[in-house]
């Protein structure tokens, strides 16, 4: 939806002059032609795993479309957009993190008023399909979801605006069922400096800390996506339990201020945290992310047209903006972006700091999809392509979706330590 539009928004008006390091895509995974017998056996391996394991995604936008006028039937196979019911069990994706976002600039009880509306909006649609799709709140609570077949359906609250800086609505968060909170958005809060704004805290301030201490006591976990450099390392220093990065992706491969560095991948790995690859076209590739930023020289302009002309419909939104961006494309001003290149994400993360650190934060519904990896239905290509790249099948599991658990279990077992602690 509009929220990582304002990103490449954002990408225009801040020029960060940063020297480009874009790998050339590896190939490594693509099928040999000389190897066609261990290939199809690679294959029927890597679809076996994929639809056995955890396959667990931490920040899909797809509430967005909960708004919409047209009414969004989530049980119905959609040909725009990339999550409904019958994609996700294609694709083998049972666990989806439904975002909670509203604009940066809402403050107040008029952000805090939007954002229970919204985890209302997840609750009754995943009600409506108790067979398919249930919602947890604990990493048990999956792996029960997991045994009966059904998806796990999570709620993450993408701006810490949405508390309207008042502490109790952490709780209230938790209570129905938000299980992580990226502490900024597109712009800064009164209390955290977000990437693609001017600081204004120099980080964390001291109730910002607070936040996140309330966060870790509730089992709220800490999501660094969208913060500043400083933001997220004032969270590292604070939280006692490990971070996300719900959906970002790796600057050493496309230097892009959403993403992550290299040093900020090893702290964060360091002290457990895992880092969910996002799959947006600009975040991931450095060729078209330049491209875009020239092609695009009136963006704020333009954003605001789209503004005026869609208003508040997210769908419309998106739709506009896809069409500019299939014509900018056309007109051959922005290059081809393939799904391989996620992979190179994902590759690059592992020989940093090791499978148990690296997880899918897709961006689905919310941003611009690389050619091959548009929708859930085609996650099983992710499985086979690390699979031919050599990874063992207990860390394929790990990526996909068993870290995650393990950090929801972390930040659960701190939740209880700090309440018994302190009730
Ligand atoms: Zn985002």
């Amino acid at each position: 939806m509009l929220r990582e539009a304002w990103m490449r928004s954002a990408r225009a008006i801040a020029t960060l002059a940063v020297a480009v390091v874009c790998l050339v895509a590896t190939n490594a995974f693509v099928r040999s032609p000389h190897a066609t017998v261990s290939a199809d056996d690679i294959a029927a391996r890597a679809h076996k795993l994929h639809f056995s394991t955890y396959v667990i995604d931490t920040h899909d936008d797809t509430t967005q479309r909960f708004l919409s006028k047209s009414g969004f039937d989530l049980s119905k196979r959609y040909s725009d957009g990339s999550i409904d019911i019958p994609r996700m069990r294609e694709g083998g994706m049972n666990g989806i993190f439904f975002s909670i976002w509203i604009d940066g600039k809402i403050m107040g009880p008029e952000a805090i008023r939007q954002a229970l509306d919204q985890i209302d909006l997840v609750r009754t649609n995943v009600a409506k399909y108790p067979k398919d799709i249930v919602l947890c709140r604990t990493s048990e609570d999956v792996r029960r979801a997991h045994a009966e077949n059904k998806i796990a359906a999570l709620m993450g609250v993408e701006g810490g605006h949405m508390i309207g800086n008042d502490i109790h609505i952490v709780n209230i968060f938790a209570d129905l069922g938000v299980r992580y909170m990226t502490l900024s958005h597109f712009y800064n809060t009164e209390w955290s400096d977000s990437s693609t704004d001017k600081p204004a805290h120099n980080g964390l301030t001291d109730f910002g800390k607070e936040v996140v201490r309330e966060m870790n006591r509730d089992g709220i976990m800490v999501d660094i996506s969208h913060v500043s450099d400083k933001t997220f390392y004032d969270a590292l220093e604070v939280s006692k339990a490990p971070l996300i990065a719900s959906h970002s992706s790796c600057r050493a491969i496309c230097d892009h201020v959403r993403d992550m560095s290299d040093d900020m991948i090893k702290a964060l790995a360091a002290k457990g945290g895992v880092i969910q690859i996002n799959y947006e076209k600009s975040f991931i590739d450095q060729a078209y992310k330049d491209a875009y930023a020239k092609a695009s020289g009136g963006v704020v302009q333009h954003l605001d047209e789209l503004k005026k002309k869609c208003g508040d419909d997210g769908e419309c939104f998106e739709r506009e903006m896809k069409k500019d961006e299939e014509k900018l494309i056309a007109e051959g001003k922005l290059p081809h972006v393939t799904w391989e290149k996620v992979i190179e994400h994902i590759d690059h993360a592992v020989k940093l700091v090791g499978a148990d650190h690296v997880g899918l934060g897709s961006d689905f519904d919310g941003a611009n999809m690389p050619e091959g990896l548009e929708d859930a239905s085609k996650l099983p290509k992710i499985t086979e392509a690390l699979m031919r790249k050599g990874y063992s099948d207990a860390d394929i599991r790990k990526i996909l979706g068993e870290n995650t658990l393990r950090v929801m279990a972390a930040a659960e077992k701190v939740s209880a330590e700090m309440k018994a602690q302190n009730p």
